[in-house]
């Protein structure tokens, strides 16, 4: 796992440029493995609960092992994740938090106070992007 903080742009509704900053979490392949078979356990765990549920486990049981199926495949493929960031609004100049999403480019999020519209490319260090900061490894 292995956490890198980019400096990058962000572009509004009128492709107005404004600063943000992301980080994203890095997961190896070994790790997004346990969290897949971590997450198929909670919806089988969910789906044996449901068997004792009368009439709802006839939905609920094959829901749930549906459910951890495509979650298990989430989070198979999953290599990365957003666990925050701010980007400062270039209308308002207020700074929001973006809250922690899957890495699907580009991601959005809205300004707290005029509710404008940022989308966030993935972030590239050829178009500008900067690596601020990386911890982790191991
Ligand atoms: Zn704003």
């Amino acid at each position: 796992m292995k956490d890198v903080t980019y400096s990058t742009k962000m572009e509004g509704p009128n492709h107005e440029l404004g600063e943000a900053q992301i980080q994203i979490r890095y997961y190896e392949e070994k790790e997004a493995k346990k969290r897949a078979r971590k997450a198929l356990l909670i919806c089988c765990g969910l789906a044996v609960a449901g068997l004792f549920l009368p009439i709802a486990h006839f939905f609920l049981v094959p829901g749930f092992l549906i459910a951890g199926i495509f979650a298990f495949l989430f989070f198979k493929k999953q290599s990365g994740q957003i666990v925050g960031g701010e980007g400062t609004c270039t209308r308002c100049q207020t700074t929001t938090n973006i809250p922690a999403q899957p890495c699907k480019w580009p991601i959005t999020f809205v300004c707290d106070k005029c509710r404008t519209l940022w989308t966030i490319k993935e972030p590239d260090e050829k178009l500008g992007a900067v690596n601020v900061s990386s911890n982790g490894g191991h």
